[in-house]
């Protein structure tokens, strides 16, 4: 005989308060664990369409505070891989974590100081410097890791870290952004529009 098969439309409310991982970059901070070090959503979402992934492709982030570009890039497609480099101990443990989190394990976590930390590392296709990209040679040494066609990425908050992406600019092309973003917050009884610190995106292809 046939089996007969009942299919019947199930509809779920929606929780306001869950946690629901959406499908796209900039994905709300407080989804990830960190100290407050962290490329905000916003700018975020915008680094992620700069570094462009294509499939199969290999990121490093350098500099990786919580991981959440890492771990962006790795959710974009099942693909890509990602390694993130991160000076500081209890950081490099967090990036584990928030990975175990998201689904994306496979991110490589390397305790360790840039440029040092980098040298036996497999090349990549793209690079984000998220931090340490004022430290003697760890600009100079991602500009040479990365593969011809490969993107390199860095954001840039201080203002050395921005003389550092003025300068590679001159020198070497690419594009220069600035990402300014206000959140609207409460003044008093009303609202007005909270500054974030400004962002320089440097942006070049090898
Ligand atoms: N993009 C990250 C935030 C980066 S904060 C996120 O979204 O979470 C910058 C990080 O760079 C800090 O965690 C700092 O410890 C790390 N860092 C600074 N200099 C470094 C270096 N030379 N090598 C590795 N990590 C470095």
């Amino acid at each position: 005989g046939i089996d007969m098969l009942n299919v019947c439309a199930v509809e779920v409310e929606a929780d306001a308060g869950a946690h629901v991982l959406p499908f796209t970059a900039g994905r709300d901070d407080a989804l990830f664990e960190h100290d407050g070090q962290i490329t905000k959503r916003e700018v975020r979402a915008l680094t992620l369409s700069a570094l462009a992934p294509r499939r199969g492709e290999l990121l490093w982030d350098i500099g990786a505070g919580s991981g959440s570009v890492g771990i962006e890039w790795m959710l974009a497609d099942p693909s890509l891989r990602a390694i993130a480099i991160e000076a500081l101990p209890e950081r490099a443990a967090r990036i584990a974590r928030n990975a175990g989190q998201f689904g994306v394990p496979g991110l490589s976590v390397v305790e360790g100081v840039a440029p040092g930390a980098l040298a036996d590392l497999p090349e990549p296709d793209a690079i984000f410097i998220g931090g340490g990209g004022s430290e003697d040679g760890v600009f100079e040494a991602a500009v040479a890791a990365l593969k011809p066609g490969g993107r390199l990425v860095a954001n840039a908050v201080t203002t050395e870290m921005e003389a550092v992406l003025l300068s590679a600019h001159a020198r070497l092309g690419g594009s220069l952004t600035r990402i300014d973003i206000a959140r609207a917050a409460p003044v008093g009884q009303m609202t007005g529009w909270r500054p974030a610190m400004p962002v320089t995106q440097w942006r070049w292809a090898k």
